[in-house]
């Protein structure tokens, strides 16, 4: 059925129809009894969506799939990708559809996308669903890294499909919808490589470089400067992530987004002690998407995106593979500046404190958290009351590690600024402890949880009175922590 006007938004498929190779239509699943679990009003409100349309019986089948809007042609987005490794040329999406692309108010195109509504052609062994706990998770947390300032998908509804959906255990089914300005990922770009068509993988970077990086068209070597800007997008997004503990739990090369939003919340967690090492994935054995390695892994992905990109870079591949390798060689310098320029702005140290003096206080602190496995989030937070001498580092001086003391001594002589540590210290991140408390609630039927989690992620830099449990380290009792991939 095709669904009744929602508002004055008009779908396009340009994705669908520039990259028809790339785009297999294809229809969701039917759902009979939808139920509305969370809707975004805001961004429903920035889309140019009415939110009480979309919450009404009309407005729901919009949400599922099941009504497709004027304009719009679903598909399942072809792509291929490296998954802890090893490279699968055909993945896609497998329970996933791409419904089209809306010009928000600000007239920025947005990609509309489900998750969990049904299979596809790309569906292999899955059975094309999802289930409510994993969809609620990247609500959660998508919303709280935009609140956080960070590049991210969007997260306007989850809807109950009242399916049960078979896993370990019997679950409840949801559908996610999701909102990015696009699906293109490092492994969409695999995906035109290995199929070996040049046109087709020239039309993809030239898709790409308008949605995404239009300036770069302009360039002498458009694909070149295409890529460097892939390179800076990215380097400054995993120097987000790292800054405020976000650990993404998989980040095969299929869950990279060209437009340098964070993409795929599946294993996904913030980490709660200091330490590099912290693995929450169940599936991640060796460790190989491990907090500390997160930039590495990032600049492994983007040689594997340069490799594809290599015949667009120039006719003759010695100089295509240099000309990769000196762009690549920038992912470092620029990840590295990002992460300092940030670290210092958590430690109040304003462009007046200079990096050599900064730089060894960093240091020295992070073996501390380290050693003291202190909670990464309220460290920082009570930090700018340190800064304004009114705590103690640890908070509780029994459990001062040795030498915080000294430490603190010697940071505050640089006279930090605490009104920016505020700015840039969120108080409230979704602490894995309280999302399992909200998911487990809402798979049981009761989303006030989910509610009030809500509330406190989505303003973390504004501590206020109601909400201090959700600043709170998780209790001794919970842990150790481990995540899934929720498929
Ligand atoms: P992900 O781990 O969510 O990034 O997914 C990796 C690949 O597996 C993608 O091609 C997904 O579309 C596919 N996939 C994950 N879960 C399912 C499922 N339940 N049914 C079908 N395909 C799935
Ligand atoms: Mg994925």
């Amino acid at each position: 059925m095709s669904a009744p006007a929602a508002s004055t938004v008009t779908f396009e498929s340009r994705f669908a129809t520039e990259l028809a190779e790339m785009a297999i239509p294809w229809k969701a699943e039917e759902v009979p009894a939808p139920r509305l679990l969370v809707l975004n009003e805001p961004l429903a409100a920035e889309l140019g969506l009415d939110p009480e349309f979309l919450a009404s019986p009309e407005g729901l089948p919009l949400l599922t799939g099941n009504a497709v809007p004027d304009g719009a042609t679903p598909v399942a987005q072809a792509y291929s990708g490296h998954q802890f490794g090893w490279f699968a040329p055909r993945l896609g999406d497998g329970r996933a559809l791409l419904l089209g692309e809306v010009s928000d108010v600000e007239g920025r195109l947005r990609d509309i996308h489900l998750k969990g509504s049904g299979r596809t052609p790309f569906a292999r062994g899955g059975d094309g669903f999802a289930v409510v706990g994993p969809m609620l998770r990247e609500y959660i947390v998508s919303e709280a890294m935009h609140a956080l300032g960070i590049p991210t998908t969007r997260s306007l509804a989850v809807v109950a499909t009242d399916r049960s959906v078979q896993r370990e255990t019997v679950l409840p089914g949801a559908v996610l919808t999701r909102v990015a300005s696009s699906h293109l990922r490092v492994g969409s770009f695999q995906y035109a490589r290995v199929a070996g068509d040049e046109g087709l993988l020239r039309r993809l970077a030239d898709h790409a470089i308008a949605r995404h990086y239009p300036d770069t068209a302009e360039a002498d070597k458009p694909y070149l400067a295409f890529f460097d800007a892939v390179i800076s997008a990215q380097a400054s997004l995993v120097a987000r992530w790292m800054l405020v503990g976000f650990i993404h739990g998989v980040m095969n090369t299929d869950n990279m987004a060209i437009s340098g939003e964070t993409i795929d919340y599946g294993p996904c967690a913030f980490m709660d002690a200091f330490d590099p090492a912290t693995v929450y994935s169940s599936i991640d054995e060796n460790g190989r998407y491990a907090y500390a390695n997160q930039p590495l892994i990032a600049e492994w992905n983007l040689t594997r995106l340069a490799e594809a990109l290599l015949p667009l870079f120039d006719d003759d591949e010695e100089r295509a593979v240099e000309q990769a390798q000196e762009s690549l060689a920038a992912f470092r310098e620029q990840y590295s500046g990002a992460w300092f320029a940030g670290m210092k702005a958590k430690l109040g140290l304003d462009g007046s404190v200079a990096d050599d003096a900064a730089s060894p206080v960093i240091d020295e602190l992070l073996a501390l958290l380290k050693a003291g496995r202190l909670d990464y989030t309220s460290f920082f937070r009570r930090l700018g009351t340190v800064a304004r001498g009114n705590a103690q580092p640890a908070g509780d001086p029994a459990a001062e590690p040795d030498g915080l003391v000294a430490w603190a001594g010697r940071w505050r002589a640089l006279n930090p600024d605490a009104a920016l540590m505020d700015r840039v210290n969120p108080a409230y991140v979704p602490r894995n402890h309280l999302v399992e408390e909200a998911l487990s609630s809402a798979t049981g039927g009761d989303l006030d949880p989910l509610r009030r989690l809500l509330e406190a992620v989505t303003d973390p830099y504004n501590e206020r009175p109601g909400v201090e449990r959700y600043a709170e380290a998780a209790p001794e009792s919970f842990g150790p922590y481990r995540t899934f991939c929720g498929t």
